[in-house]
């Protein structure tokens, strides 16, 4: 313990997290003269990690352009511009291969670990570490950090006591160089970071799902449609839609809650979204390809509802969206209804009554501004040798892996300035 009191680090690592382990490992394989500690408040490091992607970890996303790369941040893609120029996703891939650890691509361009299993990754970033000679220490909680009139920091960490029948925690002067604080979207690091002069976005979830009661979709938990447009507010967005017991979720709804994380957090969650079923289709043509249906002789006598118009509706949808019309024929429908059935399947009305929580991935955005870091070596530009990395940072992306991205990147940078 006293080692770990005495020494003066010349870099300490708040959070063991994705962003902490890899700025660490870089800063230390950079300059292995340098002493880096990461302190973790939790008693086991990297656990966001171990339950990504719903076990397998979305580790980063098949995307290698950086302009089409930022397109995937509601917050941060104009900062991550230049940034991905210097460490990208084909970098991520690089870096875990040279280290043993290949990754696949998806269809949807999700890149996982061949193994898919999320330890792969955990056991990579710890195995890197301790070989670049990076000391680790769980059930530590960064509490204070002050800067030193003479330069570096005073900190105040809280060290649960690990010997055996002791069920409690001293708190601990520490010293230190430089720091890099990559405590993800934990609350109180940002009154820390307030403390320091920055100022913090206020945080609110990103990528939820939709609680939607309504009988169109009630009791279809489980049906999909491969390309929907949603509208909610200013934000549209389209892709696969997923029917759920408690309403809608899916990319389509997942990049609707990260694009509209404020909006909505403002509305209490409560709002109207515009379903269009056809993707892009547009009233007019669908009311052409209705009424096409309609003339076709042999559909005279066909129900409307278990004859789909739209090959892209599931039959058990088509029924719900159709039930207004009854058990009418195609041949016996009005043209009220008609129109009525076009408006349904291109811009349905649902209420959104609250948010769900997506299992597979979740971020928050908000987190110290942007314009207080220099994104080239992820320096305050407030404070002299203070450096940010990860969600701690007002950074997110949809879903996909581009969360991890930013952190493997704003963390690369990190590590590279700490270094030196
Ligand atoms: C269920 C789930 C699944 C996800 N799946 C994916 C995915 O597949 N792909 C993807 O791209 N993104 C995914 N994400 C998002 C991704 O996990 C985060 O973007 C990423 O973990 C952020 O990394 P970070 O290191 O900045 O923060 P974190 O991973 O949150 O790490 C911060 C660490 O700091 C520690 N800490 C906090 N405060 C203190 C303190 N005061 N002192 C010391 N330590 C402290 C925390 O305990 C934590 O270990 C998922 C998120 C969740 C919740």
């Amino acid at each position: 313990m006293s080692n770990f009191i005495t020494t003066k680090w010349d870099v300490i690592v708040a959070g063991g997290g994705p962003a902490g382990f890899f700025a660490a490992i870089r800063c230390a394989e950079l300059n292995p003269k340098l002493r880096v500690l990461i302190i973790e408040k939790a008693s086991q490091t990297l656990g966001k990690v171990l339950i990504s992607g719903g076990g397998r970890c979305n580790v980063t996303h098949a995307c290698f352009d950086p302009a089409q790369l930022i397109t995937f941040y509601p917050r941060g893609g104009v900062e991550l511009r230049g940034a991905f120029t210097r460490f990208q996703p084909a970098d991520t891939v690089k870096w875990f291969e040279s280290r043993g650890v290949r990754l696949k691509t998806e269809a949807d361009h999700r890149m996982f670990p061949v193994t898919d299993s999320s330890e792969t990754i955990a056991d990579c970033l710890r195995e890197a570490a301790k070989n670049a000679g990076v000391k680790v220490h769980v059930g530590t909680t960064l509490l204070k950090v002050e800067k030193n009139p003479k330069g570096g920091f005073k900190l105040e960490v809280r060290k649960a006591r690990v010997e055996p029948g002791r069920n409690d925690a001293e708190v601990l002067p520490l010293q230190t160089k430089k720091i890099i604080i990559a405590t993800g979207s934990d609350s109180k690091t940002r009154e820390i970071v307030q403390s320091l002069g920055h100022s913090i976005e206020e945080p609110v979830p990103s990528l939820f799902t939709f609680n939607i009661k309504d009988k169109r979709i009630d009791g279809l938990a489980g049906v999909s449609v491969e390309n929907v447009t949603l509208k909610m507010e200013s934000i549209t967005t389209n892709g696969p839609l997923l029917i759920t017991h408690w309403g809608m979720s899916g990319p389509a709804v997942l990049r609707c809650s990260a694009w509209g994380a404020r909006i909505l957090f403002d509305k209490k969650y409560r709002s109207r979204l515009t379903v269009n079923w056809l993707g892009d289709y547009k009233l007019d043509p669908t009311l052409e390809i209705l009424q096409r249906n309609k003339d076709w002789h042999e559909n005279a006598r066909k129900k409307v509802s278990t004859n789909p118009a739209f090959s892209q509706i599931p039959i058990r949808l088509w029924k719900q969206l159709t039930q207004f019309i009854g058990d009418k024929n195609w041949g016996d429908i009005s043209k009220v209804e008609m129109r009525k059935l076009a408006e349904e399947l291109t811009a349905g009305q649902y209420e959104i009554t609250g948010k769900g929580q997506f299992k597979d991935e979740f971020v928050t955005c908000g987190g110290v501004k942007l314009n207080e870091v220099d994104f080239k070596t992820m320096q305050s530009r407030i404070v002299d040798d203070l450096f940010f990395a990860g969600e701690v940072l007002d950074i997110d992306g949809i879903t996909g892996g581009f969360n991890f991205q930013s952190s493997w990147t704003t963390s690369w940078l990190a590590g590279n300035a700490l270094a030196s």
